[in-house]
C-alpha cells in the first residue's frame, strides 16, 4: 500500500488532535474531488515499518486524540488488507485512542454486504474502527458548514454501536457544525431575506 501524506496534528478529520494517514488508491471519482492525485493505488510513497513506527510513536501523547484513516479509499480491499495488522497493532497499545475512518462506501450496504469493497478483511477491519464517515462526496451536496463531512449525504457512524445492535447509529458527531462557518451561514441568509423583504415592499 501506498500513501500520499501524514498529518501528525490534525484537528480537521475527527474529534480533537489526530494523527491522519492519508492512502493512496481510489475508485469512486466523484465530482470535484478534493484529493484526485490519490485516486491513483501507486501515488506517494510505500506505507513500511517505518510510517508505522512513526505514526505509533507520534499517537503517544496525552493530547493526541488517535488515529484517523482516509485518502484515497481505506476500504479499498487492497488497502483494507495491508491497514488490518498496522491498525490492530494501535488498538493494542492505545486502547483509550480512538480510531476514525473516512470511506466512499456504504457501512450497511457495501461494507457489511457484498460489494467490491467487501473481503476477508472487512469485517475485522470495522471492528478495531470507532467512528466512520461513509459515503461519496457529492459535489452538489456539499454544506462547509459541516464538521467532519464535506457533503449532507455522508454520514458519521458510530461502528460499535452499529456493530453490537445490528443497525447504523449515527455518533453524536453526525450533527456538528462548524461553528464558525454555520454562523457566517445564517447571517448570509438573514441579509438574504432582509433583502428580499424590502425588495417586495
Ligand atoms: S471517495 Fe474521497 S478520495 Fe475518493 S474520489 Fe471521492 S472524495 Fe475523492
Amino acid at each position: 500500500m501506498n500513501y500520499g501524506n501524514i498529518k501528525y496534528n490534525d484537528i480537521a478529520n475527527g474529534e480533537g488532535v489526530r494523527v491522519s494517514l492519508f492512502v493512496s488508491g481510489c475508485t469512486h471519482h466523484c465530482k470535484n474531488c478534493f484529493n484526485k492525485e490519490t485516486w491513483d493505488f501507486n501515488y506517494g510513497k510505500p506505507f513500511t515499518e517505518k510510517e508505522e513506527d512513526a505514526i505509533i510513536k507520534a499517537l503517544a501523547p496525552s493530547h493526541i486524540n488517535g488515529l484517523t484513516l482516509l485518502g484515497g479509499e481505506p476500504m479499498e480491499p487492497a488497502n483494507q488488507k495491508a491497514l488490518l495488522p498496522f491498525v490492530k497493532k494501535v488498538r493494542q497499545l492505545y486502547p483509550n485512542k480512538t480510531i476514525w475512518c473516512y470511506s466512499g462506501y456504504l457501512f450497511d450496504k457495501e461494507l457489511l454486504s457484498q460489494s467490491r469493497a467487501f473481503c476477508p478483511w472487512t469485517r475485522e477491519l470495522l471492528s478495531q474502527i470507532d467512528v466512520l464517515v461513509d459515503g461519496k462526496f457529492v459535489d452538489e451536496l456539499k454544506d462547509i458548514t459541516l464538521r467532519f463531512k464535506g457533503s449532507s449525504n455522508q454520514r458519521v457512524i458510530d461502528v460499535k454501536q452499529s456493530l453490537a445492535t445490528g443497525r447504523v447509529v449515527l455518533s453524536p458527531y453526525n450533527e456538528k457544525r462548524n461553528a464558525q462557518t454555520s454562523l457566517v451561514k445564517n447571517l448570509t441568509n438573514k441579509i438574504e431575506q432582509n433583502k428580499t423583504a424590502n425588495t417586495s415592499l
